[in-house]
């Protein structure tokens, strides 16, 4: 059995280039290039509530950091540093091995540097904390929106929420629909790029981690706006239009969750611009509907005569049943 310095020195030690210190020591040291301030964000994976037992360990790795770096887009921040900490059963070096390889693979991609953690023996629990970079006048927060504003959507949502419908035996999807969905569910990729393009054009942004309508309406909240969402307008898969009926569709859409794109609000005089940057990064980036001057955080949900849609569900709360 390895022990647990083992475990940190053969799968989580890895040479550091713009950390000063990285693992071994008490703490790590970093420091944030001049002008800019850390963005530092926590998400933690447990077993049962956000993964099944026996899941794949590579795509454990992969999400635990994912939904992580997601977290620094919807601020417009440079990835930089994670730590990890990780509770294990046992010490299974199989697993060890698969989950450093999906983690660091995608660290990698972004230049994210693992630079410290804990590691200990009890019920499986991934916890990561990332840090990011971003000039202290470019952040993107939750608070900017303002009423007049249009309200964008990368990507599209509801994909990964079909792949746990399919799994509950709620819908049946084709092969390739399958290996499409589960993809969105298990190795999602962070929207670092369009965080980045979005500093000093996006009035506000977050991640759609919790479902659209939760999510967007948190922007509301913070930014003391309504926010109405055109049904019409969300752009949808292939899979969700083939495979779901209207009212499955409605829930992955709107109330699905684990999507990590990104939802934004913007000036209409920033059409253009917002255009231009879906372009330059090969991105779907829709307008779905805009901000107004009514009940902070009331999130409306329209048909295509502009009738208020009645929602059946708001999304994923983690303190639920
Ligand atoms: P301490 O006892 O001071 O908390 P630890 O013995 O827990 O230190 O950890 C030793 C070093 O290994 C520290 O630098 C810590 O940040 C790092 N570390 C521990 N677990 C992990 C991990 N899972 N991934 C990366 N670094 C880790
Ligand atoms: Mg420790």
């Amino acid at each position: 059995m390895p022990s647990e310095f083992d475990i940190i020195r053969r799968y989580f030690t890895r040479p550091v280039k713009r950390a000063l210190l990285g693992v071994g020591d008490d703490c790590a040291l970093i420091a944030p290039e001049p002008g800019s301030v850390l963005a530092v964000s926590t998400d933690m994976l447990v077993e049962g509530r956000h993964f099944f037992a026996g899941a794949d360990a590579a795509e454990l790795g992969h999400k635990a950091l994912a939904v992580n770096l997601s977290d620094l887009a919807a601020m417009g921040a440079a990835p930089r540093y994670a730590t990890l900490a990780l509770a294990l059963p046992e010490a299974d070096e199989a697993w060890l091995a698969q989950f450093a390889q999906g983690f660091f693979t995608l660290a990698d991609v972004f230049g994210v540097e693992l630079i410290g953690g804990d590691t200990t023996r009890g019920p499986c629990n991934i916890s990561i904390t990332v840090m990011g970079e971003v000039p202290a006048e470019l952040v993107l927060r939750r608070d900017g929106a303002k009423a007049g504003d249009d309200i964008w959507l990368s990507g599209c949502t509801g994909d990964a929420a079909l792949a746990l419908a399919h799994l509950n035996g709620r819908v049946r999807l084709s092969d390739a629909a399958l290996a499409h969905c589960l993809a969105r569910l298990h190795t999602p990729v962070p929207c670092v790029a369009l965080g980045l393009a979005l500093r000093g054009l996006a009035t506000s942004a977050i991640d759609v981690s919790d479902g659209l309508v939760a999510d967007v309406g948190h922007i509301g909240e913070r930014s003391g706006v309504a926010v109405e969402l055109r049904y019409a307008a969300l752009p949808c898969s292939h899979a969700l239009n083939s495979y779901a009926d209207d009212s499955l569709a409605q829930e992955c859409l709107l109330a699905g969750g684990d999507d990590y794109e990104l939802a934004f609000t913007a000036s209409p005089d920033s059409r253009g611009r917002v255009a231009a940057v879906a372009a330059e990064l090969g991105l779907g980036l829709t307008r779905i509907g805009s901000v107004s001057a009514g009940e902070p955080g009331l999130v409306s949900v329209c048909d295509a005569a502009g009738k208020i849609m009645p929602i059946a569900s708001k999304g994923f709360d983690h303190f639920g049943g």
